[in-house]
């Protein structure tokens, strides 16, 4: 069926859908009906604008998304909109704007606002190892914020806000980078939302930002001109060269949801199925896997998990690479084991995924009865 030979669980890039790959390998020679390579056709081109109209609306309509925001595709990934942001909405304020402290990735984007103006860390989990997100009564928002930013997704730690932060009359500012398009996700509700491509959504190059109209109203002067999104708004995505091939990609992928997956809610329910099988492993393991976030908490799209030594993580690591099994090892800074299940990673590969992880705990829990002095009453077969 999968003509890669290995399945991708990678926490980033992601993996890609088979169909996506395919025509993608088609456009390298020759898009189809242009005549050219996609790595050599002017983003100047009818063909590049109609390619950047369609995935707008595509994004758009997936989301259900109102008018009065602009659809942006822009360079220097999530990291760059840490800054954009606070430059943009802080720079120059008074009033502290409000971050979440949730995990690797939301700590990153709180010391860049801090650089840009005055920063309140509402809550933050470090004291607890990022294991587990803030509850409603934890949180204290206050009306005069500029905004309220938060991570939906932490990738490193494998937590997930399964409801919607803060106040209607404080914009909410999302990044939501590993889950974008995984799920419905109100999309109205938010001022701005930002996503990189190559967790869920494509390959690395391209960044969406979506936002609402009326944040552009009052932007500090004298902003790097690749750092006011007005310039991006006023040039269609076309300010400087945009990633061509990046931009495309994301378009065959949004094509894909809409006309193969059902949209984001046969997204959704795909993706739940995937986390659940997962998970059920995890906790029917007595123990032998750990799931490193609060039950209620835990990522549909990164599932970190422990075993009971460093030593047997490695263990698991190389019979799952020797398995076929590619991308399980947890981020740098944690450690352990994380399965990412974006949306081109199929329910098959997890089935097969839980299918090993059920033989490696057979395997090592046989090893160790016998090497506890029990084996005489082990019997061959088992
Ligand atoms: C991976 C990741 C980032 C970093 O994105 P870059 O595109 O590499 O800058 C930021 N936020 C989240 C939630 C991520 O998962």
């Amino acid at each position: 069926m999968n003509p890669r030979n290995r399945l991708n669980f990678s926490g980033g890039p992601g993996a890609l859908p088979e169909c996506v790959l395919q025509q993608l390998q088609q456009a390298i020679i020759e898009v189809p009906g242009v005549g050219l390579s996609i790595l050599g056709i002017s983003h100047r081109s009818d063909w590049f604008a109609a390619v950047v109209a369609e995935l707008e609306a595509n994004i758009r309509s997936l989301l259900g998304l109102p008018t009065g925001y602009h659809v942006l595709f822009l360079q220097g990934g999530a990291t760059q909109q840490f800054s954009m942001i606070p430059m943009t909405l802080l720079r120059g304020r008074r009033a502290p704007a409000e971050y979440l402290h949730t995990g690797y990735w939301s700590g990153k984007s709180v010391a860049e606002a801090q650089r840009e103006g005055p920063v309140r860390v509402l809550w933050s989990g470090e004291q607890g190892g990022f294991r587990e997100l803030p509850t409603v009564a934890d949180l204290d928002f206050s009306a005069d914020a500029p905004y309220l930013h938060y991570v939906s997704n932490e990738t490193v730690e494998g937590l997930q806000f399964h409801r919607l932060l803060g106040r209607d009359d404080v914009p909410r500012v999302c990044d939501m980078s590993s889950d974008f398009l995984s799920q419905p996700c109100a999309a109205e509700r938010f001022s701005l939302i930002y996503a990189h491509a190559q967790k869920n959504v494509g390959p690395a190059g391209v960044t969406i930002v979506l936002l609402r109209d009326e944040l552009l109203k009052d932007v500090p002067p004298n902003l790097p001109g690749y750092m006011d999104y007005r310039n991006h708004a006023l040039a269609h995505s076309n300010f400087n060269t945009p990633p061509v091939f990046a931009i495309y990609a994301v378009l065959l992928v949004t094509r894909w949801l809409l006309d193969d997956i059902g949209g984001l809610e046969g997204m959704a329910a795909i993706n739940q199925r995937k986390a659940a099988l997962l998970y059920a492993q995890i906790d029917a393991s007595d123990g032998f896997y750990r799931g490193r976030a609060k039950p209620v908490d835990r990522s549909e799209m990164n599932c970190a998990f422990n075993l009971d030594s460093a030593e047997l993580e490695t263990r698991f690591l190389a019979a799952a690479t020797q398995a076929g099994f590619s991308g399980l090892a947890g981020h740098r800074a944690v450690g352990g084991i994380r399965a990412s299940l974006y949306n081109a990673l199929t329910l098959p590969a997890v089935e097969q995924l839980v299918g090993f992880m059920a033989d490696f705990q057979h395997r090592e829990s046989r090893h160790r009865t016998e090497n506890s002095g029990l084996s005489s009453s082990v019997s061959p077969s088992s």
